[in-house]
């Protein structure tokens, strides 16, 4: 991969007894969205107190690391991150900084575009940076205008251009936001008098919160002694809703409402509209889980064919997608998944999955339901052909490595070893969607980038940081 990239979860809650515990159920919900490094920033209404490292929530996180930092407020962040910054514990979110207001810890779920040129502006000027994160800009964009006392939030978040939700901790008062196009989900829940804020709301059923609303594209919400307070930071002229439609298929947990739908239920209808586009003779259709079981049910529930289960997936082994070296994902597909010979022995088999990346993991699976004896094997994606980057957070942003942006469907299918082949088309795709089609990112499909990718492509690369221990505390 040639860029550092993200793809996070994020949790807070203010004014609660037990924040710091109700922020590790939260982020334990949010794990899907980052598995590499967790962190926890809690706050006393004094000062700011953090716990981060690399590893699942549950392994950075023990009974003592939480009752150290238990505090009323609090914020947290689970990481996927790729090329290099993994290593620096630095870039392990949130980032806790002393900067001339005061202390503040930041965690970002998204990819800010123009990031490096910021970067490069503010040292060629001599400012220093103490990590390898893009997330750190924010923190110098913050210094300025420095007779300003406290942080001016729409300053500096009409300075960013990208995909960003945020969370920010003060010491006495934790703010919200998502980006103009509001690519990543946030959303508000409430427990009791405590409001919280998390990327998805499955987290909000963990820990008891109800769902309040969702954080809306262009908004910044402060929430602190007196309650939570909205304003629009850009003009509203400014705000064109870009939903990543790829949140729906793939990334969010099917618990979820996100962008104001359940996950679920969307999934299911991709599968009855793939049913209905790319039919095929079959005995039994299966689901590649978990992230095809929505689809494999509407697509059996479409078709009448009997749905079964062909695969059964080892917990233990973290998700393919996400693992940042391509030779570890090969094994890892054969850890993860073992087919049921019983049911796919002699059968003519439809197998539903939710996306083809880049075709490794999607041949090793077709590769063992041959082994364990099906008669034909036919893929049905429920989405379209990955054919172009996503710059916006989501970890496929070299054309080279999506299998369908080099190849026919033909070639993919003979690559694959899959008797057909079918992807759901776009319009398929946009028809099943509960707002406005025109309210949905789909670049990674179609080409047709809502938000300026002008300064993708022109980093340059970022040196670790000589004195990483002066700033982040
Ligand atoms: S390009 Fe694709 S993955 Fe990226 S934000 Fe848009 S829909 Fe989501």
């Amino acid at each position: 991969m040639a860029e550092a990239k993200e793809y996070c979860g994020l949790f807070g809650i203010f004014d609660c007894d037990d924040a710091v515990e109700k922020v590790f159920y939260g982020l334990s919900s949010l794990q899907h969205r980052g598995e590499e490094s967790a962190g926890i920033a809690s706050s006393d209404g004094k000062s700011i107190k953090q716990h981060k490292n690399h590893g699942l929530v549950s392994d950075v996180f023990s009974p003592e690391s939480l009752s150290r930092i238990k505090n009323p407020h609090a914020i947290g962040h689970v990481r996927y991150s790729t090329f290099g910054s993994s290593d620096n514990i630095d870039n392990v979110q949130p980032l806790v900084v002393l900067y001339s207001k005061g202390e503040i810890a930041i965690a970002h779920n998204g990819q800010l575009l123009d990031a490096s040129k910021l970067r490069n502006d503010y040292e060629q000027h001599g400012s220093i940076f103490h990590t390898t994160s893009d997330t750190e800009v924010i923190v110098h964009l913050m210094a300025k205008p420095s007779h300003v006392e406290k942080p001016n939030f729409s300053h500096v978040l009409n300075h960013l251009k990208g995909a960003f939700a945020l969370l920010f901790l003060t010491k006495d008062e934790m703010v919200g936001v998502r980006d103009r196009n509001g690519f990543r989900p946030l959303s508000i829940g409430k427990l009791n008098n405590s409001y919280v804020l998390s990327s998805e709301t499955c987290a909000f059923d963990q820990i008891g919160a109800e769902f309040v609303r969702d954080v809306e594209p262009g908004e910044v919400v402060y929430i602190n002694k007196d309650g939570l307070k909205s304003e629009i930071y850009c003009s509203p002229r400014r705000i064109r809703p870009a939903y990543c439609i790829f949140e729906l298929i793939y990334f969010a947990r099917p618990d979820s409402n996100v962008f104001g739908e359940n996950v679920h239920l969307f999934r299911k209808q991709l599968g009855r509209k793939l049913a209905k586009e790319a039919p095929v003779d079959a005995d039994i259709v299966i689901a590649v889980p978990e992230g095809g079981n929505s689809a494999a049910m509407g697509y059996s529930e479409a078709s009448g064919i009997p749905l079964d289960r062909g695969f059964i997936r080892n917990h233990y082994v973290g998700r393919t997608f996400i693992q940042p070296e391509q030779g570890s994902r090969h094994k890892k597909v054969e850890l993860k998944l073992n087919a049921i010979a019983e049911v796919v022995r002699g059968k003519r088999v439809v197998v539903v999955d939710d996306s083809v990346v880049r075709g490794t993991t999607s041949k090793s699976r077709l590769k063992l339901l041959r082994k364990a004896g099906a008669k034909e094997v036919h893929l049905r994606i429920s989405c379209p052909p990955h054919r172009f980057p996503c710059h916006y957070g989501i970890d496929f942003q070299i054309k080279d490595e999506l299998i369908a942006a080099n190849h026919t469907l033909e070639e993919i299918k003979d690559f694959l070893h899959a008797d057909s082949l079918g992807y759901l088309s776009a319009e398929g795709m946009l028809g099943c969607t509960a707002s406005p089609r025109n309210h949905y990112c789909n670049a990674c499909f179609t080409g047709n980038y809502p938000a300026s990718i002008e300064n993708v492509g022109k980093k340059t690369h970022i040196k670790e940081p000589k004195n990483r221990k002066a700033v982040p505390i």
